[in-house]
């Protein structure tokens, strides 16, 4: 067993009233900076990078042929820590479809 396994978190079970992130397909950045990251035992783990002024949180879906990867909105780098701090709180759903704009008018 490798010492440093699971010394991230991990998501717990989102509250029934928790609202759903929105993801999209990645858009290139560039210099990004991961601030803080979940435990990536998992099949799914998540990450909050700093590109710049503005902060993301990108998921990645561990696939045996290719990572799938979505990214939610970029933020102010205040909002993207509150969103990830209600994430590791269970506050937002983050299983929603990935790779995907999902249009806000349906
Ligand atoms: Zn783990």
């Amino acid at each position: 067993m490798t010492p440093a396994r699971h010394l991230s978190p991990h998501l717990p079970r989102p509250q029934a009233d928790a609202e759903a992130l929105v993801w999209f397909a990645p858009t290139p950045t560039s210099r990004e900076l991961v601030l803080a990251w979940t435990c990536d035992c998992l099949a799914i783990f998540f990450e909050l990078i700093q590109s710049g002024g503005v902060a993301f949180i990108r998921r990645t879906i561990q696939d045996e042929r290719e990572p799938v990867i979505a990214e939610t909105h970029r933020w102010p780098l205040r909002e993207a820590w509150l969103t990830w701090a209600a994430m590791l709180a269970g506050q937002v759903r983050v299983n929603g479809r990935g790779g995907v704009v999902e249009s806000s008018g349906q």
